[in-house]
Order: C-alpha cells, then structure tokens, then sequence
C-alpha cells in the first residue's frame, strides 16, 4: 500500500512560548511535555481516508456512546524522532511502525492505514515542531500514533469509522534517575496475553490488562512486571511494554520467539540483527522461568535486558517472586548490555554510520 493523502497546514496561532518551551525542555521525564500541533486523518467506510491534517493540539469532542469508550478498538505505536549531531533530526525504521500499525489494526478488525499516509504524517509533524526536539544525551521527540474507533453506536461489531491521531511528547529517559538496572518481579497471578489473543497487536486493551499485575510489581518494590506464558505458567514472555533478552557466559545471545503472545518489538529486532552482525550466536527460543533462576545462580546466565523505543536497554539487575529472589550477574549493568546500547543508540542518533539503512533524516 502507497497510498498518500496531502496534509493541510494549520498553524497554531499562539504556540508555546519560546522561554516556557524551553523550560519543559530542561528535565521533561516521559509524557508529560507536548508539543503545540497534532496530525489527524479520518476514515469511513464510504469516503475511506481522508481530510488529513497537521492541526493545534488541543481537546477534541467525542459523544459518549463513541466506540472506542465501550469496546476497545483502539491501537497505537511508538516511535522517536533524534536529533542528530548537527542539530538536524532523524527517524528509526519509522517503516517498521508502519506496518506493525497495519498489523495491529488488522487484528483489532480496524480499518489499515497505508503506511505511506502514516510515514508523512510522523514526518510532517516532526518538521512542524522540529523546536521541541531536545538535545540531552537520553533526550528525543516521542510519537504516539494511535488510531480509536470513532463511531457513535454501542452494537458490538467492528466500526464504520475511525480517527487516526499523532501526538508528540518531548523526552528524557524512561526509568526515573536513568536507573542504572531495574528489579523485575515475575508475575503468577495475571498473565498478558494467551495463544489466540491480542499479544501481538501493540492495543491498548493489553495494557490495560497488565495494569494489576503491573500494581503488583510496585507492591513489592520492583520496577516492572515480568510475564510468564498463559498455557504452562513456565515460559519467559515479556514485560508489560518491553522485550526481553538473555546473555550467557559463552556470549550467545536469547531472547523469547515470537509465538504470537509477544510483541514483536522493534528494538527486540534490531538486537538481533546487530548481535548477528557483530558474529554473536544468537537464539530466538523458549527460557523458562526456573532455568532462568538455575543460570543465575550457576552463573551460566550473565546478563538480561529489556528493551523498547521508551526504555531503549535497560539492564535488569534483580528478579523477585513469591519464592524469593536472585541477581543477575553483578547486579549492575553488564558489558554486552552496555556495548549493545551503545551501538544501537550511536545508530539511533546519526553519532555512527548506519550500516543497516535504518535511520530517515528528516531535515
Ligand atoms: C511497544 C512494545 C514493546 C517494544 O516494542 P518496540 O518496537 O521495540 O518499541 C514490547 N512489548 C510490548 C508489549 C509493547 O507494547
């Protein structure tokens, strides 16, 4: 799908001021700091596509029988705009948000949007409010699309209409106090997605399933959730929005297949391709969560990480459960976890060539 649609201009007629804008650009922490423009495009089923625009971001109006309020249908992705070395911008496989978006909508039965429309609408937005973009080392411009079904009608079926929105958040690191290593705590009451669901479709819905457990892991000190799969309660799947990976004392690298269950992540994707690069043995296989517990102990395990657009690499020092607890390695940040973020992120920035034809500069 190539289709495009032109997108009209709408300045904002009093945008933040320059001062205000750069005192939230100081310390913006994550998802608090927007910017002054939207993009939006609307969809029905007799007009497909159309009247797309870069507009003020302000509230919108929705009629309280609207679909999305009742039944869910809504999806969205993430994504981030860098800004590079000499003060321009770039984008990170926007391409593969793109499509991942299709793929979402298919299975929520949304209507898709073609991902030429969705790479003009990230990049006319980026390039409207290109000033938002900060310069910190851990800094960059996140960007929400997400697509609801806007539909007055409260029939349970797919909606005849939808809106598809981007917003822009200007922001720092992901974990408070850029967190050396986060503690995870393995989940045995909830699961997040079961074989057959919508584990592999980036909805809000999983999110909102993952929430208890999520309330859990703070209960119990941790950072984030850690689940195991829903049919054998054994299997290592994911967090509640990060991928994660293994490292083993002979250097191979293992993350969980993707089954289905999981999110098929970006970032999960780009780590591989790099290990494979860099000559690293690396599995996309099932780990359980017990022999994850046995190669911490034996040493055999490493290093674990998590990684997503929002949190990059973050390194996981301590697992907690019902049974107890175990560190990985030193506990602090590994050395392959570091080199691997390093990599990614010199990549990400336009700090180091990209040999991989992943990264779009946009100005
Ligand atoms: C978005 C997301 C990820 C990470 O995907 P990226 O494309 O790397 O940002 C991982 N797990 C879940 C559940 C997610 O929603």
């Amino acid at each position: 799908m190539t289709e495009t649609l032109a997108f009209t201009q709408e300045p904002h007629a009093s945008p933040v001021a320059v001062a205000d804008r750069q005192a939230q650009l100081a310390n913006p922490g994550f998802g608090r700091v927007f910017t002054d423009h939207m993009a939006l495009v609307h969809y029905s089923e007799a007009e497909g596509w159309h009247d797309a625009k870069i507009t003020p971001r302000v509230e919108f109006r929705v009629d309280p029988a609207c679909a999305v309020l009742h039944y869910a249908q809504e999806i969205f992705e993430g994504l981030k705009a860098y800004r590079t070395p000499d003060g321009g911008a770039q984008l990170f496989r926007a391409d593969a948000n793109a499509r991942r978006f299709r793929q979402s909508a298919r299975r929520l039965a949304m209507a898709e949007l073609p991902e030429g429309i969705f790479l003009d609408s990230i990049r006319q937005l980026v390039r409207t409010d290109r000033d938002w973009i900060p310069d910190s080392p851990d800094g960059a411009l996140y960007l929400r699309p997400f697509m609801i079904a806007s539909e007055t009608f409260l029939g349970v079926k797919p909606s005849s209409e939808y809106l598809y929105i981007v917003i822009a958040s200007s922001v720092g690191a992901y974990f408070k106090g850029g967190a050396p290593a986060v503690t995870l705590w393995v989940s045995e009451n909830y699961t997040r997605a079961a074989p057959g669901g919508t584990g592999d479709a980036k909805c809000g819905g999983n999110y909102a399933a993952s929430l208890a457990a999520q309330s859990e892991a703070i209960k119990q000190g941790c950072d984030q959730v850690v689940f195991l799969d829903a049919v054998e309660r054994k299997w290592i799947e994911e967090l509640g929005g990060m991928n994660i990976f293994f490292v083993f004392d002979d250097g191979t690298l293992q993350t969980p297949p993707l089954t289905g269950t999981i999110l098929p992540g970006v970032t999960r994707d780009s780590i591989l391709t790099l290990g494979r690069a860099q000559g690293l043995t690396v599995r996309e296989e099932l780990y359980s969560f017990d022999q994850w517990k046995a190669d911490a102990a034996s040493g055999r395990l490493v290093e674990s990480f998590a990684c997503g657009t929002a949190a990059v690499i973050t390194p996981i020092g301590t697992v907690k459960h019902s049974g107890g607890e175990f560190t990985i390695g030193s506990g602090g940040p590994g050395q392959l976890t570091g080199a691997l973020r390093k990599t990614l992120v010199d990549i990400q920035r336009g700090v180091t060539p990209d040999p991989h034809g992943w990264t779009e500069k946009l100005f």
